[in-house]
């Protein structure tokens, strides 16, 4: 039986910087740029691959033969974990929030296509994920197994998240550099690189976050790294919550797609580009501002949602921020 592995972060990733021509950021006098971590890797999206390169291949060095993480029903950390554990030749497990009916979405099939096994548990089980209690009892369940955290976050994440700006030229030319962020291991990881003079500004796709802050502290503490400072969290982009819609979310998406061929998420990114451009229409960014916005790939949210949002889309009413 042939059973050939290869590892998918061998090769450098050069995401592209594309400009974003429109009418809103010439009227205010800015200029944004769009880093495309979503054309890094096809399967292992945006900072998915950022967030795991160190990750997995620290596993692997270590001799594990089987990693085990958590993630939502369209989770891109857990479609991407998947992927790269069946390149690698390492077993993968993924414990999923909500019902055994998930397994048959696109995401999860994908990820059983290779070869993941997943385990589903309710809700109430899933927020006792970072319980030493519930590792010990998947540990009885499953045997041995190295665990990645929910989104790969973690100092190993972090080092790997660096790498999205440290090799960027004229990196230190942009005044403000905004991020989507979800457990916020991929905003640390900007903050261990970011030049002195940039602003940093994480976007939440979760209502609530305001644990956010301890959580990135905590990381860069934990990494070694220093808090550099220069940096704030946008706490209300979420449209409602994690993974909900609006009509104006729809919509907007659809508009930005068009305008600048760029295909954003319903969860992370078209939260960002929204929330960003409401900023730019009330003039909270100063004319001349120079503004790198980082796509974080994985369109997962997407799968799940077409039809939703396709609705939504038609349901808006009103303008637009573009
Ligand atoms: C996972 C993900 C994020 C969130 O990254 P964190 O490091 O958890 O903050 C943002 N955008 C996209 C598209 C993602 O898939």
């Amino acid at each position: 039986m042939s059973n050939r592995r290869f590892n998918p972060f061998d090769s450098a990733a050069r995401p592209a910087l594309q400009l974003l021509q429109l009418d809103l950021y010439r009227r205010a006098g800015i200029e944004v740029w769009m880093l495309r971590l979503d054309k890094v890797h096809p399967l292992i999206s945006g900072n998915k691959w950022y967030k795991l390169k160190y990750t997995l291949q620290e596993l692997v060095r270590r001799g594990e033969k089987r990693v085990l993480t958590f993630g939502g029903a369209y989770s891109n950390h857990v479609h991407a974990l998947a992927f790269a554990g069946q390149a690698m030749g390492i077993e993968t497990i993924g414990v999923i929030r909500g019902e055994p009916a998930y397994a048959a979405n696109p995401t999860l099939s994908d990820a059983r296509g290779w070869g993941m096994q997943l385990e589903f548990v309710d809700r109430a089980t899933y927020r006792s994920r970072r319980d030493p209690d519930f590792e010990l009892q998947l540990h009885k369940r499953f045997g041995d197994f190295g665990l990645v955290a929910e989104g790969g976050f973690g100092p190993l994440g972090l080092l790997g998240c660096r790498e999205i700006i440290a090799g960027l030229d004229g990196v230190a030319e942009f005044d403000l550099i905004g991020v989507a962020a979800g457990t916020g291991g991929t905003l640390a990881g900007l903050l261990a690189a970011k030049p002195v003079a940039s602003r940093l500004l994480g976007f939440s796709a979760l209502k609530g976050a305001d644990f956010l802050r301890q959580d990135i502290t905590a990381l860069l503490q934990q990494a070694g790294e220093a808090d550099p400072g220069g940096w704030a969290l946008q706490l209300d982009a979420h449209c409602g919550g994690y993974a909900r819609t609006t009509p104006l979310l729809a919509a907007f998406m659809a508009a930005f797609r068009q305008k600048t061929g760029v295909t954003l998420d319903p969860v992370y990114t078209g939260k960002m580009l929204l929330r960003f451009n409401q900023m730019v229409t009330d003039g909270e960014v100063a004319p001349g501002s120079r503004v790198l916005l980082i796509h974080t790939g994985g369109l997962q949210g997407l799968r799940g949602m077409e039809k939703t949002l396709y609705d939504q889309e038609h349901a808006h009413r009103g303008g637009l921020p573009l």
